[in-house]
């Protein structure tokens, strides 16, 4: 039995009893109880979590009326109900969607109902890595240009809320996760500009088969018409079978491969008159390139004009905690990646300065993982090294027993472990000469010294704001 999509109708939800199923925590499922509320519904949502884990979204809702909680819940089945709300974390095979397909109660979720109601054009973003920051750089570029635009999606924004200020010149830049798009297909619908930034297996807990996971991926072109236009990564081998009925526009690393946007190493060339731009980018990395070509291309596809694509582009500076550019004193710049709480992602940071010379600040709190290839890393490739938190007593302790055992191992001058971040980040500074990134990248969590990363990237922004207003002020 297959699922019921909901096609919404004038006033059809006031008086209708809903359900949302998963509540969650990042924002999407409350500005969908408010947004069912407003319109005249009752709510009642299902979450098998219990009220503890919730009770940031249950306060939200404090002030909204016809909502029953069932918290807790693991029931597989559906209250009386007339209609199903579905949170994108909930897997295909849940009890309770079949439950909802056996008695035919219609299925709908977040991005369904803003979709439905959006008069703006959308510009839909997707990819196993790099959507963040694509959808990111897309916004950017059309701010600067002077366009209307919104930004939502799954980088953790909802639009649900902004529905009524929305206009129907303005381009609403998405960013859509697989669990997204296969909602999107039920009720057939892909965006006037797609962009497919990568594709590689991932979220297989959930879609149960890679291609499973690559038929939702899919519905971002498949709804497509010829008017519409597809921005696909030709270097990715995966993508050259992915079919539309778009107009599809490619970027590659690789010139023979007759790109619409060759991306070198400094430079962007288009294939045709619109010849070739230089933005100085402030996020690092080749990863950023390949996402900024992607970006240059939608906006592009949007009618932005050469003249305008730069200056959007060279403002952004990333994702907040993400390889995010705080900002540059001294001819220090500074970097902000505290969202690197595993080793894999502090290594993945030193690659992407592998030019320049980097003073890191590492470690925090420990969750037993292997560190030795992030110590062995940091010693052979930066400048300078600050020891932070639990893991830089233990990685201090470590490069002691083994000192430079090996020729490759490195010269990295090692602080001893540091007593507090404020420490640790002076030390750094004084560490540094002009021409230096001064990276916080830990590789570990940060509950030692802090209640999240977060509070910790915080922190590193406010001691560089510091450190550039004394000097300002003196
Ligand atoms: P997503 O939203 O798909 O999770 P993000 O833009 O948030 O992606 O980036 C997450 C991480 O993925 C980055 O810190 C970087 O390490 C890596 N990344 C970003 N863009 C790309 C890309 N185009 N290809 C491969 N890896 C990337």
């Amino acid at each position: 039995m297959s699922i019921l999509p909901y096609l919404i109708q004038n006033n059809d939800l006031a008086g209708k009893d809903v359900t949302l199923l998963g509540l969650g925590k990042f924002g999407g499922g409350v500005a969908t109880v408010r947004f069912l509320v407003e319109k005249g519904a009752r709510v009642t949502i299902l979450d098998s979590k219990p009220a503890e884990a919730l009770q940031e979204s249950i306060r939200q809702l404090e002030n909204c009326a016809d909502v029953a909680f069932q918290l807790g819940d693991s029931s597989t089945e559906l209250p009386a109900t007339q209609l199903l709300v579905v949170n994108p974390a909930i897997p295909p095979d849940h009890a309770l969607l079949k439950n909802a397909a056996q008695q035919q109660i219609p299925v709908t979720s977040e991005m369904e109902l803003f979709w439905q109601l959006n008069p703006g054009r959308v510009i839909g973003v997707t990819g196993s890595n790099g959507k963040s920051t694509t959808t990111a750089m897309i916004h950017s570029i059309l701010k600067a240009a002077g366009r209307r635009c919104w930004l939502g999606g799954n980088i953790g924004i909802s639009l649900l809320p902004e529905l009524e200020q929305i206009q129907a010149d303005d381009w609403v830049v998405l960013e859509l996760s697989s669990f997204q798009l296969e909602a999107l297909n039920r009720i057939q619908v892909s965006p006037h500009i797609a962009l497919v930034t990568n594709f590689s297996p991932n979220h297989l807990d959930w879609h149960q088969t890679l291609a499973h996971y690559r038929q939702s991926k899919q519905t971002i072109l498949r709804w497509q018409s010829e008017s519409d236009v597809a921005v696909l990564n030709r270097d990715d081998p995966e993508l050259q079978g992915w079919q539309t009925t778009g107009n599809i526009l490619t970027f590659s690393t690789d010139v023979e491969l007759d790109p619409d946007l060759f991306v070198s190493q400094n430079s962007f060339q288009f294939k045709d008159e619109w010849g070739t731009l230089s933005p100085e980018l402030k996020v690092p990395g080749a990863h950023n390139r390949w996402n900024a070509a992607a970006a240059l291309l939608a906006c592009r596809a949007a009618g932005i004009p050469a003249q305008d694509l730069n200056q959007g582009l060279e403002s952004f500076t990333g994702l907040p905690h993400r390889l995010e550019f705080v900002g540059e004193y001294q001819q220090r710049r500074f970097y902000n990646d505290s969202l690197a709480t595993t080793p894999e992602s502090a290594i993945c940071a030193l690659d992407a300065f592998r030019d320049s010379p980097v003073i890191l600040l590492a470690g925090g709190s420990n969750k037993y993982v292997d560190l030795t290839e992030f110590a062995r890393r940091f010693r052979g490739q930066t400048k300078a090294t600050a020891l932070m938190g639990q893991t830089g007593k233990l990685m201090y302790d470590s490069l002691q027993e083994q000192p430079f055992s090996d020729q490759k191992s490195g010269s990295a001058v090692i602080s001893l472990p540091q007593t507090s971040f404020e420490n640790a980040f002076t030390w750094a500074f004084q560490q540094s000469a002009p021409g230096d990134v001064i990276l916080l990248s830990p590789g570990c969590a940060s509950y030692d010294w802090f209640t999240s990363f977060v509070e910790r990237g915080e922190r590193f922004r406010t001691l560089f704001r510091q450190l550039s207003d004394e000097s300002q002020s003196g």
